[in-house]
């Protein structure tokens, strides 16, 4: 009860002059902000912090998706350009010199020059390319016949 009667009184000093009012709406309105500012940093924190790391770790992933993508698709256009040259180098040139004799078509054995066993002194290869395209070829032909 006593401090029913002390808030009464407050009132009572309150309305008695505007100073002391508006000093009261002071605090309580400072009051009011201390706790705030108290409640503030505790509450939006958390997510804040969580929000942060997220956009953080979205970020290095996105990062890393997108090298990976570009990577991938530069070692396709890489793959891309090597097999087509390679078919343009099987059609057009599809022998390639001797890989044992280097393209001499005679190997040195005991010291004495012979015929390259690999290639019987052609001197040539085929392409492997060019190997595996006649084998599709013939392959389809007799199929198709
Ligand atoms: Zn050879």
């Amino acid at each position: 009860m006593s401090d029913d009667a002390l808030q009464k009184a407050f009132a009572a000093v309150s309305e008695a002059s505007d100073d002391s009012k508006q000093l009261e709406l002071m605090r309580t309105i400072i009051t009011t902000q201390v706790i705030a500012q108290a409640m503030q940093p505790q509450q939006p924190a958390l997510p804040a912090r969580q929000e942060f790391d997220s956009k953080k770790w979205l970020t290095i992933g996105t990062l890393g998706v997108a090298g990976g993508l570009v990577a991938s698709l530069f070692a396709v256009a890489v793959a891309i350009g090597w097999a087509g040259g390679y078919a343009v180098l099987c059609a057009v040139k599809s022998f390639a010199p001797c890989r044992k004799c280097r393209g001499l078509g005679q190997v040195e054995r005991f010291g004495k020059p012979r015929t390259c066993p690999r290639c019987h002194g052609r001197r040539l290869r085929l392409r492997l390319g060019r190997r595996a395209h006649n084998y599709w070829r013939r392959t389809h032909q007799a199929g198709t016949r």
